[in-house]
């Protein structure tokens, strides 16, 4: 496997990761891990991993590339046993390597465990400095060993993974959604705040499922029984599950990018369908900014539920403009600008036919650096549109994202400080619209009050690092 760097074809926000674990006294282990990260392939597709345990030997086998380029039947067949995690990694922190990728493994005396990580930590500094640790390193690292001084202050008994866990949790500032597991068990964690999804499924033949998001528990054939709380730690064994709760500051705060972008359509979060959210983010668009369009275009594949709600609302014909080439995704290619432009058009191609003579309404979900808009917009014109008319379905995105989301240097967002009217100049489009906060809140069906919007209106739910964006700090 190459090691160079794995650069999208086209940007979008990028996310952190997707995690599983499973206790399946009845089936193969690997092969239902396998899945699970096969329907979370769109949180991170740098690298994959899985580590499963018989009971008595924990085994790891990780990689750099797709879930479907890292396993195969030999690898699977290799990792024996009834429970085990997987991740499924994209890096925010630390570079794309193979030492950085994960399940990250420890052994402390008898007690073999392993964790993967969704989300960021804030304070991965202090840590570092606490634990003695110079260099490189990542924040999941940071938390196992953490994990590995606490087992190693003498806790052999049947819960010294748990117990270990709670002891140092308290210690994690920022965003940390954990699949861990060590013998016997494995554990779902979800930090105060619950930036980043956890579920709790259940298999109809009998063990136990946790995921990022719900479709994958549908692709394994689970239940889905609830979502783990903010600030709580599920335990599974033979015994079944066990709850403790990990924090008493608890404040759901779940990334309400999750809802425009990151999520999988098919998932549900807050007891409310990802597609359905969408869908409304477009109908409420639609009222708030309306457009003279003779047709509504999505952007490929975010866009499409909020572009098919704006066209029910408004009345304008929906079509499709542009045609996503599914079967390019990421590929091992250098960074440069110049094949970064080549590869959007390998992406993304237009259908002339739809376009050419029309006044375009464009629907995308989010706008984050801009580049990759500008260049449809032009390949929307090149194709023969008239007025080019774009409508986000979410606010200017203004604020760096501590917590997963790969946007830490505020100079890379287009919004950061740029008005509309200078952000439409630029994409040289006729008009330019964002859906508000209050809508893209109301759209999603939840508690207002049960979302980070930091990267949206600044208000971050917890201390951000000092020394990460200045310019930001002295803003605030
Ligand atoms: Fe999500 Fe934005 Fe909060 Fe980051 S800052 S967790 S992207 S809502």
């Amino acid at each position: 496997m190459p090691q160079e760097a794995i650069v999208p074809l086209i940007e979008g926000p990028r996310e952190a990761c997707g995690v599983f674990a499973a206790y399946t006294p009845r089936q193969r282990v690997s092969s239902v891990i396998y899945f699970g990260l096969y329907a979370l392939q769109h949180r991170g597709q740098e690298s994959a991993g899985i580590a499963t345990s018989d009971g008595e030997t924990v085994t790891v086998f990780k990689d750099l590339g797709l879930v479907a380029q890292v396993f195969d039947e030999p690898a699977l067949a290799g990792l024996d046993g009834h429970l085990g995690i997987g991740h499924a990694r994209y890096s925010t922190t630390g570079s794309n390597n193979w030492a950085n990728a994960q399940p990250a493994h420890r052994q402390v005396g008898n007690t073999s465990f392993a964790l993967g990580h969704n989300g960021n930590l804030t304070n991965t500094r202090d840590l570092a400095t606490r634990l003695g640790i110079k260099g490189a390193t990542t924040d999941s690292d940071l938390m196992a060993e953490g994990i590995a001084r606490a087992l190693d202050d003498e806790r052999s008994d049947a819960r010294g993974l748990e117990m270990a866990i709670m002891e140092v949790a308290p210690t994690w500032e920022g965003a940390f959604s954990l699949v861990l597991m060590d013998q016997g068990r494995i554990v779902g964690l979800r930090d105060p705040n619950g930036f980043r999804p956890l579920c709790l499924g259940s298999l109809p033949e009998g063990g136990w499922v946790i995921a990022s998001e719900t479709a994958a528990l549908d692709m394994v054939g689970a239940q889905f029984v609830r979502e783990v709380a903010a600030g709580e730690m599920v335990v599974i064994d033979a015994g079944g599950v066990h709850s403790y709760p990990i924090s008493h500051n608890v404040k759901p705060g779940l990334c309400l990018f999750e809802f425009v972008y990151f999520a999988r359509p098919d998932s549900h979060m807050y007891g409310r369908g990802i597609h359905a959210a969408r869908h409304q983010m477009g109908v409420t668009l639609a009222a708030e900014h309306p457009a003279d369009g003779d047709v509504v275009v999505p952007v490929p594949e975010s866009g499409l539920p909020a572009a098919q709600g704006f066209a029910a609302a408004s009345g304008i014909p929906y079509a499709d403009g542009l045609v996503k080439n599914r079967y390019i995704g990421r590929t091992f290619i250098e960074p440069t600008q110049n094949l970064r432009d080549r590869g959007i058009r390998l992406k993304l191609n237009p259908i002339p036919d739809n376009l050419r003579g029309r006044r375009v309404v464009l629907v995308d979900d989010s706008i984050v650096r801009g580049s990759t808009t500008r260049k449809l917009v032009q390949i929307v014109r090149d194709a023969g549109a008239v007025e080019v008319h774009l409508r986000v379905s979410s606010p200017p995105y203004r604020w760096p994202c501590f917590y997963g989301m790969d946007t830490s240097d505020r100079s890379e967002l287009l919004a950061a400080e740029r008005s509309v009217e200078d952000i439409a100049a630029f994409l040289e489009v006729d008009s330019l619209a964002y859906l508000s906060l209050e809508g893209l809140l109301g759209a999603t069906g939840a508690d207002p009050e049960g979302f980070c919007t930091a990267c949206l209106s600044g208000e971050y739910p917890t201390p951000v690092p000092i020394d990460a964006d200045k310019l930001l700090l002295e803003r605030l």
